[in-house]
C-alpha cells in the first residue's frame, strides 16, 4: 500500500539543496551555533586580554607624574570596570548551549522522541510518566550520571533501567524539580553539539505552568511540542504556548504529531486526517500564537511515529536492517519526515540560539571596543597635543640659548673694551694727579708741626709721624681729586654691564641683578708706603759753612756728588733698597753708570786730595796770594770771612735745622714718590679692573646658571618627548587593536547573524 507523503522525498529533499555540497549537506546544522560560539569566545578571549593590556597602559600613563594628565581616573575606572563586564561575558559565553524544551500531555512521547533523536534509550518511557520532573539530558565526555536538584551527589547510570530505578527511588522530586542526565558524548552525536534536550512531565499533571515557564523555558531556544496524532490539540497544550508567547517573543514553536503510525490503520482517512491535524496546527501557530508566517507553518509541524524511529535507529545500531521487525506501512515516508523535522529543528535551534545567546553580548563587545577606541584617541591626540606643545617649547629654549650665547659673546667683547678703556682713563688720572701732589710736596710738608729736635730719638719720631702725615695728607688728596669721578665711572660702567646682561636672564633673576653691584662704596686705595719708601732718608743738619770748601763744592757738584767726592769714590757702595711690599713690584731704581759727572767728580776728587793732604801746597798758594795782593786785603777778606761765618753759626738754630730737614726730605721723598707714580697708577686701575671684572664674573655666572638652566630644561622636554612618543604608538597600536576587534566583531555579525535573520 503506497501512501502519498506531501513532503520530498529524500532524493527531492536532496535536489532542492543541489547547491550545497555533500560534505555541507551531511555536517549538521548545529555546528553553525558550534563554530559560532568558538569564534565569539576567541573574540571575547581577545577582547579580555586587550582591555587588560589597555587599563595597564592607562593606568600607567595616568601615574605618570612627568606628564600633564593625559587620562582622567573616570576613564581608567571605566576601562576597568568593561575587565570584568567581559570576563563575565567570556564565563556565560563558554557556558552557552543551545536548549530544546519538549511539551506535550502525558504519554504522548516526548521521552521517545528524545529518544529518537538521541538514537538511543536514554530515557526511560512507555510506562506512563514515572515522575513529575524535568529531565534535562546533556553531553558529558565522562561516564554517564545523574545529577538532581541541590544536590552535588553523582549518581551513575549506564542504562535507561538504572536511570528509570533512580528515578523511582527519588521520593522528594516533584514536578518543579529538575534531574540532569549527563550522557556520554561519545553514545550520543547530538549531544557533542552543545544541545540540551528537556523532557517535561505532562502539561496535564501541573498547574504551575507559570513557574516552569520561569524556571526552564526563558533560555529555551525551541519549543517542541509533542501532540497525540490520534487526538486533537487539547487546550491544555494550547494554553501552554500562550503564556509561553506572552513571556518569550516569537518563540521558535514545532509541533510533532507523534504515533502517526497509527493512521497507517486507517489508510482511508489518513489524508484527511493529516490534513484536519495540519490545519489546526497552521492556524495555533499563525494565527493564534503569531509566531511563524503561513509560508512556513509547514516547515514547522510534522507528522512522525517517534516509536518506529528509535526502534530501527536501535536496530540500526545493533547493526540489523532499519526497517526490519513489524513495522507499519509507511515508514520510509514517516522516518523520512522525523529526519526532516530533525534537520529543520538543527537549522532552527543552531540559528536562533546564535542569535539569542550572541547577538546582544556581540553588540556589548562592539560597544566596549568603540570606547576602548575612543579613549585611546582621546589619548592619542592628548599626547600628540602635548608633544607639539614640547617640541615648541624645545624650539624657543633652543633660540634662546643660541640668542643668550651670541649676546655674551658680544657683550663679553664689549665689557673687554670698556674694562680697558676705563681702567686706562683712571691709570691716567692717578698717574697725573700724583704726580701734580709731588710736585707740590713742599706745601705738605710744611704745613707738618711737630717738635722737632736735633737729637736721634727725637729726630726718629719726628720722621715717623711725617711719613704717616704724608701718607694721609698725600692719600686723602689723592682720594679728593680722583675717587669720586673714578667710583662715578666704575658704577656708571657696572650699571651698563648689568643692563647689557639683563636681558640674558629669567624674569625672576632679573629683579635680582642690581643687587650683584656690592652694596659698599668702592673705595680706592693708595698704599703709598711712605714709612718704607722713606726709610733710607738721612737727614744732615749738621752745620755746613756756606763759604766752606764742602758747601763750595757741593754748589759746583751737588749733594750727591760731593758726598761721593768727600768721601771718597771707592766708598760709594750703593745700599740695597729695604724690601717692603711696595717694592716687590716697583721698578729698580736706575743703576749708577759711569758718567761725564761721575768723571768730574774723581779728578775734582784727586785735586781735594792733594791739596788737603798737602800742606806744602797751601804755603805755596798762600805765598803767591801774598805776593799777589797784599796782606791788608788778605787780612780783610779773612774778617769778612769770618764774620760771614760767626753770623752763619749763629743763625743755625733748631728752626733752621728743622727748615733744611723739611727741605732735604721733600727732595728725597719727591724722588722716591715719583718711582712709584707708575705703579700707584697701574695699582689702582689693577683694583678698578678688579673690581669691574668681578661684577661682570658675577652676571656672567647668573647666565651661566641660565644656559644650564635652559640646558636642562632642553634634555627634560627631550625625555619628555620620547616618553610621548611612546605613549603616542602605543596608544595607537591599541587603537587600532579595538579597530581590529570591531572588524571581528562585524564580520562575525556578518557571517552568523545577519544570516540568522
Ligand atoms: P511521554 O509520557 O510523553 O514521555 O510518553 P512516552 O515516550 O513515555 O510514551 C508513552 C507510550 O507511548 C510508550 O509506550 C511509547 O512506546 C508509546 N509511543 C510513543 N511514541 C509512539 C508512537 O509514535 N507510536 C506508537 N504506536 N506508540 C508510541
Amino acid at each position: 500500500m503506497s501512501i502519498s507523503v506531501p513532503r520530498p522525498s529524500p532524493l527531492q529533499f536532496q535536489c532542492k539543496k543541489k547547491n550545497r555540497t555533500m560534505a555541507e549537506v551531511n555536517v549538521s546544522p548545529l555546528k553553525h551555533f558550534v563554530t559560532a560560539k568558538k569564534k565569539i569566545n576567541g573574540i571575547f578571549e581577545q577582547l579580555g586580554t586587550y582591555i587588560k593590556e589597555s587599563a595597564a597602559f592607562l593606568e600607567d600613563t595616568y601615574k605618570n607624574e612627568q606628564l600633564d594628565p593625559l587620562t582622567t581616573e573616570e576613564q581608567v575606572q571605566e576601562v576597568c570596570s568593561y575587565l570584568s563586564k567581559v570576563a563575565g561575558i567570556g564565563e556565560v559565553l563558554a557556558r552557552r548551549h543551545m536548549k530544546v524544551v519538549f511539551f506535550g500531555r502525558t504519554s504522548n512521547g516526548k521521552s521517545s522522541v528524545i529518544n529518537a533523536m538521541l538514537c538511543d534509550k536514554v530515557l526511560p518511557s512507555g510506562i506512563g510518566h514515572t515522575t513529575n520532573c524535568f529531565l534535562r539530558v546533556e553531553g558529558t565526555d565522562g561516564e554517564g550520571f545523574l545529577l538532581t536538584e541541590g544536590s552535588e551527589d553523582r549518581k551513575s547510570i549506564t542504562t535507561v533501567n538504572q536511570l528509570a530505578h533512580a528515578l523511582l527511588q527519588d521520593v522528594d522530586l516533584d514536578a518543579g524539580s529538575l534531574v540532569c542526565v549527563m550522557w556520554p558524548k561519545a553514545k550520543c552525536a547530538l549531544l557533542r553539539d552543545d544541545l540540551v534536550l528537556l523532557d517535561s512531565p505532562g502539561i496535564d499533571v501541573t498547574t504551575e505552568l507559570d513557574s516552569w515557564i520561569d524556571k526552564f523555558c526563558l533560555d529555551a531556544d525551541v519549543f517542541v511540542l509533542v501532540a497525540n496524532s490520534e487526538s486533537t490539540l487539547m487546550q491544555t497544550e494550547k494554553s501552554f504556548f500562550h503564556k509561553v508567547n506572552q513571556r518569550l517573543s516569537s518563540p521558535n514553536v514545532f509541533i510533532l504529531n507523534n504515533r502517526w503510525d497509527a493512521s497507517a490503520s486507517e489508510p482511508e482517512y489518513m489524508e484527511e486526517v493529516r490534513r484536519q491535524h495540519m490545519d489546526r496546527c497552521t492556524n495555533f501557530l499563525v494565527d493564534e500564537l503569531g509566531v511563524v508566517d503561513r509560508a512556513q507553518a509547514s516547515d514547522r509541524i510534522f507528522f512522525v511515529s517517534a516509536k518506529e524511529v528509535l526502534q530501527a535507529r536501535v536496530q540500526k545500531a545493533q547493526g540489523m536492517p532499519e526497517s526490519g521487525g513489524a513495522l507499519a506501512e509507511g515508514f520510509q515516508a514517516r522516518m523520512f519526515e522525523f529526519q526532516n523535522f530533525e534537520r529543520r529543528f538543527e537549522e532552527c535551534i543552531s540559528q536562533s540560539a546564535v542569535k539569542t545567546k550572541f547577538e546582544q553580548h556581540t553588540v556589548r563587545a562592539k560597544q566596549i571596543s568603540e570606547a576602548l577606541r575612543r579613549i585611546m584617541d582621546v589619548v592619542h591626540v592628548a599626547a600628540q597635543e602635548q608633544r607639539l606643545y614640547c617640541l615648541e617649547t624645545k624650539e624657543d629654549r633652543q633660540q634662546r640659548l643660541e640668542f643668550i650665547e651670541k649676546q655674551l659673546d658680544l657683550l663679553t667683547m664689549d665689557c673687554k673694551a670698556k674694562i680697558k678703556r676705563i681702567t686706562e682713563e683712571v691709570e691716567r688720572q692717578v698717574t697725573n694727579t700724583m704726580a701734580e701732589e709731588i710736585r707740590k710736596l713742599h706745601v705738605l710738608v710744611d704745613d707738618f708741626h711737630m717738635d722737632f729736635h736735633p737729637s736721634p730719638v727725637v729726630l726718629k719720631v719726628y720722621k715717623n709721624e711725617l711719613h704717616r702725615y704724608i701718607e694721609d695728607g698725600l692719600g686723602k688728596t689723592m682720594s679728593d681729586r680722583c675717587s669720586s669721578s673714578i667710583t662715578n665711572a666704575l658704577q656708571a660702567t657696572q650699571m651698563e654691564m648689568i643692563e647689557g646682561l639683563k636681558p640674558l636672564l629669567p624674569n625672576p633673576i632679573r629683579e635680582q641683578a642690581n643687587k650683584i653691584i656690592p652694596r659698599q662704596y668702592f673705595n680706592l686705595t693708595y698704599d703709598l708706603a711712605c714709612d718704607k719708601l722713606c726709610s733710607d732718608f738721612q737727614e744732615d743738619i749738621s752745620f755746613h759753612f756756606s763759604l766752606g770748601w764742602t758747601m763750595l763744592v757741593n754748589r759746583f757738584l751737588g749733594p750727591k756728588n760731593t758726598r761721593r767726592a768727600l768721601m771718597g769714590y771707592n766708598d760709594q757702595v750703593p745700599r740695597p733698597m729695604a724690601l717692603t711690599p711696595v717694592s716687590t713690584s716697583m721698578p729698580p731704581f736706575p743703576q749708577s753708570s759711569v758718567t761725564q759727572e761721575e768723571l768730574m767728580v774723581t779728578m775734582v776728587t784727586g785735586l781735594a786730595s792733594l791739596t788737603s793732604r798737602t800742606s806744602m801746597g797751601v804755603l805755596v798758594v798762600g805765598g803767591v796770594i801774598w805776593k799777589a795782593v797784599g796782606w791788608r786785603l788778605i787780612a780783610l777778606s779773612l774778617g769778612l770771612y769770618g764774620l760771614l761765618y760767626v753770623y752763619e753759626r749763629l743763625t743755625w738754630t733748631t728752626k733752621a735745622k728743622e727748615r733744611a730737614f723739611k727741605r732735604q726730605f721733600v727732595d728725597y721723598a719727591s724722588e722716591k714718590l715719583q718711582l712709584i707714580v707708575s705703579y700707584t697708577g697701574s695699582n689702582c686701575s689693577h683694583q678698578v679692573q678688579q673690581e669691574l671684572t668681578s661684577v661682570f664674573a658675577q652676571l656672567c655666572q647668573q647666565v651661566d646658571v641660565t644656559r644650564q638652566n635652559l640646558d636642562d630644561e632642553v634634555n627634560e622636554i627631550n625625555r619628555k618627548i620620547e616618553l610621548l612618543d611612546n605613549l603616542q604608538s602605543k596608544a595607537k597600536l591599541l587603537r587600532n587593536k579595538a579597530g581590529w576587534l570591531d572588524s571581528e566583531l562585524n564580520m562575525f555579525t556578518q557571517q552568523y547573524l545577519q544570516q540568522s535573520k
